[in-house]
């Protein structure tokens, strides 16, 4: 592992700036390394992580920063929940661990400096200080993985009935006995 000053620096060059988001998601992602056990997760664990993000925020791209888990490489799962939250997974013995910020966190924040008038600085401070367990829960959790689920998987492609678009990685669905993609079964995001 880094420094966290280390990982602050990379994190604002890839972001673009350093904020109070930024500083969440490294303590997020070094915190949950910590708890599996990962030393090396840029180097030699680099295979072993797959990180689940629930919110697209300044979070999310500093998480990437520490865990080496992208989404091009099918490592950083993205799930809209609207939530400052992430699982980080081992797949060399399946554990996975959840962490969630905590709402009182902000509040803490201000408790900490409140002669700080700038929100975004007073958060940043205080989100480098503040414990663990002042910034987030945690919860032990399970998460199925399949094969299809990582990179290099090698299965058939389907062509949608519907569209003709190819899908990869058995993400097609069957209704009335016609293969479609999401899109075309229901989920599309553009009409
Ligand atoms: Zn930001
Ligand atoms: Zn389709």
């Amino acid at each position: 592992m880094k420094t966290f000053d280390e990982y602050v620096a990379l994190a604002g060059e890839a972001h673009g700036h350093i904020c109070a988001g930024q500083i969440l998601g490294l303590r997020m992602a070094v915190y949950g390394m910590e708890l599996l056990g990962i030393e090396d997760p840029g180097g030699k664990d680099r295979k072993r992580v797959v990180t689940f993000v629930e919110i697209d925020r300044c979070a999310t791209d500093a998480i990437p920063i520490v865990t080496g888990c992208r989404l091009g490489k099918r490592a950083l799962k993205f799930r809209d929940f609207g939530k400052m939250a992430a699982t980080f997974c081992d797949l060399s013995n399946g554990r996975a661990v959840r962490i969630a910020a905590l709402e009182s966190s902000k509040q803490r924040a201000r408790e900490m400096y409140p002669e700080m008038a700038n929100k975004n600085q007073q958060q940043m401070r205080a989100y480098r200080e503040m414990t663990t367990d002042e910034l987030f829960c945690v919860q032990w959790v399970r998460v199925q993985l399949g094969p299809e689920d990582f990179p290099g998987y090698k299965g058939e492609r389907h062509i949608c009935a519907e569209c003709g678009e190819g899908i990869s990685f058995e993400r097609q669905v069957t209704q009335a006995g016609r293969v479609l993609c999401r899109g075309c079964a229901g989920e599309r995001y553009y009409e």
